[in-house]
Order: C-alpha cells, then sequence, then structure tokens
C-alpha cells in the first residue's frame, strides 16, 4: 500500500471502476512492460486495450511529443496546427470512407458523442440502433446507446434507442445457428424492429465487442444488416475505438471483416491511436460530416502535442507492420491459451482475433457466467506479474487479452504459461 488509493477515494466518485483489491499504482513503462510503485515489474497483456498501442516508452511517440511540447502546445481548433493537419490526412486516406472528413476529439466517449449528433441531425431524427451488449462511453449519449446495462449509469436517455441482436455470437437466442442461418435470424429480427419504426438516423455497432468481452459476430453480418440499412435510408456507424489500427490482425479496420457492405459512413476512433496520448476523432463522408447547422469549436480536439504523438505512432505501427505482428502473434497466442486453458473445468472458449483475445470463464459443469473465478485469476495473474483486463456482459467473466502490437512471441509464451498457472490456481 502506498497511501494513494486512500487519497484517490476523495476525489474519484464510488462508480468509477477500479482493477485489483489492492489497486495498482503504475509508476513507469518500456515495451511490452510496466513497473508498480513497489517496483515490481508486469508483463502487460491489457495495456493495448487501455492506450498504449505499440509499446511503452516508445522513444519515437516520445521524440515527437517533447520536440513538439518545445516549440508549441497551444490548442484550438480556430487555428491550424501541421500535425493535426497531416494526421487528418493520413486517417481519412485509411479509412476506406470514400471523400472522408476527420474531426478530432479527445476520447471515445466524446468520438461517439459526435458521431450521433452528425447521424441524428443528418437524418432529423433521434432514434438510434445499436447492438445488445455493446458500449459506447460514458457520456449522456453514449450511455444510452450502450447495450451493456452494467455500464449504462443512468436510464434517462436523450435518444430512443432500440437494440438488435447479433453482436455476441455464442451466447443468446441464436447461439445454437450455423453462421449463415445466425445472420438471416438477426437480419430477420432488424427487419421486424424497422417494421414498427420509421425515420431511424443510425445503426452503431463495434464489430468484436470490447467491454462486451471480445466477442464478435460471423463475418459478413453487417454485410447483410448494411442490405436493410440502405433500404431505410440509415446510416452505418462503426465504433472502432477497440478495433481499429490492425489490432484484430486480418484487418486494419473491424468493418473490413464484412467487406461486401463496404465501408461505414461514419467510423470513429480513440485509444491507442496516441499512443497514450488522449486522442479520439470521428471520420464521416463530407455530406455527413458538414451537416450540423452552426458553428462549434473544440478546444482541445486536434491539439498539436497529442497530433504529433499520433504520426508518430502510426507512422510506426505502419511501417513496422504491426497489423501483421498481431496476425501472426495473436494466433500463437491464442493456440497457447487454448492448451493452457484445456485442463481447467472453468475455460467455455478462447476466443480471438489477431491481439483481442477473450477467456470466458463459466463455473465448472454449467454455462453459467463466474465473475468471482475472473475477479480471482486476474488477481493471481498479477501475483505472477501479468496484467489481463477483464469484461464481457452483465456478468464480468470475459478475460480480456490486448497487448501493445509489438508483443513478441517470447513474451506471448512467457504471458501464456503465467495465465495458464493463474487459471489452474484461481478457477
Ligand atoms: N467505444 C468503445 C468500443 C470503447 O471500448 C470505449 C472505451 N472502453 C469507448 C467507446 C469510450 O472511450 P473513452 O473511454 O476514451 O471515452
Amino acid at each position: 500500500m502506498t497511501g494513494l488509493y486512500e487519497r484517490h477515494l476523495a476525489v474519484s466518485p464510488e462508480w468509477l471502476a477500479l482493477y485489483y483489491r489492492n489497486p495498482l499504482e503504475l509508476t513507469h513503462g518500456e515495451g511490452r512492460h510496466v513497473w508498480d510503485a513497489d517496483g515490481n515489474r508486469y508483463l502487460d497483456f491489457f495495456g493495448g486495450i487501455l492506450t498504449t498501442m505499440t509499446a511503452h516508452a516508445l522513444p519515437e511517440v516520445t521524440k515527437a511529443v517533447s520536440e513538439q511540447a518545445g516549440r508549441l502546445i497551444h490548442s484550438s481548433t480556430l487555428y491550424l496546427n501541421r500535425p493535426m493537419v497531416e494526421l487528418a490526412e493520413r486517417i481519412a486516406a485509411l479509412s476506406g470512407i470514400p471523400d472522408a472528413r476527420v474531426f478530432f476529439t479527445t476520447s471515445g466517449t466524446e468520438a461517439n458523442d459526435a458521431a450521433l449528433l452528425l447521424a441524428t441531425a443528418h437524418r432529423a431524427s433521434n432514434q438510434i440502433l445499436a447492438m445488445r451488449n455493446s458500449y459506447h462511453g460514458r457520456s449522456f449519449s453514449a450511455v444510452s446507446i450502450t447495450g451493456n446495462r452494467s455500464w449504462s449509469t443512468t436510464s434517462l436517455s436523450p435518444l430512443q434507442t432500440l437494440y438488435v441482436h447479433g453482436g455476441v455470437r455464442t451466447r443468446g437466442p441464436y447461439a445454437e445457428l450455423s453462421d449463415e442461418r445466425f445472420i438471416r435470424a438477426c437480419v430477420a429480427d432488424l427487419e421486424d424492429l424497422l417494421g414498427h419504426t420509421r425515420g431511424v438516423a443510425a445503426l452503431i455497432a463495434e464489430p468484436v465487442q470490447g467491454v462486451g468481452g471480445f466477442t464478435a459476430p460471423p463475418d459478413g453480418l453487417y454485410a447483410a444488416f448494411r442490405e436493410v440499412l440502405d433500404r431505410h435510408g440509415i446510416l452505418w456507424i462503426s465504433d472502432e475505438v477497440q478495433t481499429g489500427w490492425g489490432r484484430t490482425g486480418d484487418h486494419f479496420w473491424g468493418w473490413q471483416a464484412h467487406a461486401a457492405s463496404g465501408p461505414p459512413d461514419i467510423l470513429t476512433f480513440a485509444k491507442g491511436i496516441g499512443n497514450g496520448m488522449s486522442i479520439g476523432g470521428v471520420v464521416a463522408r463530407a455530406d455527413v460530416m458538414n451537416c450540423l447547422d452552426a458553428n462549434s469549436i473544440s478546444t482541445f480536439g486536434g491539439s498539436p502535442v497529442t497530433m504529433a504523438a499520433g504520426l508518430a505512432n502510426l507512422s510506426y505501427l505502419l511501417e513496422h507492420d504491426l497489423q501483421g505482428n498481431a496476425r501472426r502473434v495473436g494466433g500463437l497466442l491464442v493456440e497457447r491459451l487454448r492448451a493452457v486453458g484445456a485442463g481447467s473445468p472453468a475455460v467455455r472458449e478462447v476466443r480471438g482475433r489477431g491481439l483481442m483475445i477473450g477467456i470466458e470463464l463459466v463455473k465448472p459443469g454449467t454455462d453459467e457466467a463466474d465473475p468471482e473465478a475472473a475477479a480471482a485469476v486476474l488477481e493471481a495473474a498479477r501475483a505472477g506479474g501479468l496484467l489481463i483486463g477483464k469484461g464481457g456482459g452483465h456478468n464480468t467473466s470475459v478475460l480480456r487479452i490486448a497487448p501493445p502490437l509489438s508483443l513478441t512471441v517470447a513474451e506471448a509464451e512467457e504471458g501464456a504459461e503465467i495465465l495458464g498457472e493463474a487459471l489452474h490456481a484461481a478457477a
């Protein structure tokens, strides 16, 4: 105990989630490792989802940030700055959206807020389709489209939200169906919903649900949805806050697993692009981006220091083919985790795409979620020198693994071994 925990309680609301019985105070990081205030070193299998996309203390990012900080920190969208324009151009080109425009925010929540503002204004409707079990952020409007009710801090809402089946493949009413029949059932459900609803603005979905437990529909679901949405003029927002930048290995964006549908109308991003610096944003076709009625401004969106970090991080990610690394090392890690989990009756499923891997735990001999086991494995892994995350549905029983994308084979093997021991000791 360092005393920081008690001080933290003085400034944090009770609803702010915190990992571990004895919460962790991180002091520094390097590569795929972080250290705590007691000098303990941890292999970080969760930093990639939090904010560290490529590596902790990546020298290229540190240099870009300190050089820019030495020149100019002053921030406002009232003025232009070169790193912002350059990063926007690169993201627009990568997004796959034709005639794309980028607006920078400082978080994923704010990015989704901006996307909802655009979609509702463009369609003159406050009706939104969202996926069951989804998570989209912390603001009033983001909470009101979040299907995972254990993260919906209020049931009041500025939007009318209709929840759609399909985000979760292996649980729920359609779980037993083949992929093809699963997609048909979800499309029929969507059609049924729209048969009784007029003028919906948009469907928002995470291609792989993050907080919901790293769970994805079969490839092609959103292409099938897209056909229905197009018939009704409904926009498609892809929340790529967790799935963007190559994390899923096979694709740069999560929506590309549904490629027949073409790009979404709106894409949101955040988290890792700044490698720890607060960058979020929304990408949309020009006609959608430009549909608002009056002036707006963002003081910190597009700040030159965060943009310099984003540019350096994105360059590193592309030049070192970290998407390819996510595919290769992630594939191996899933195999190893399946092997170490095989002997544990608590492991229901090990699933993954690239370096976005979930291990779903159940009470042995049942199909019932086991949040206590997940919490115990988190503690045991920490004791073994490994940080992981958890998530999944209303009962947090999925271990979440999302290391920085530069993870090496040796680190993947080491982490799998520690996790195997933690699983056997705690679940
Ligand atoms: N969308 C998704 C898919 C997320 O996972 C998160 C964060 N967990 C958010 C939005 C919100 O991002 P932020 O915490 O940066 O506001």
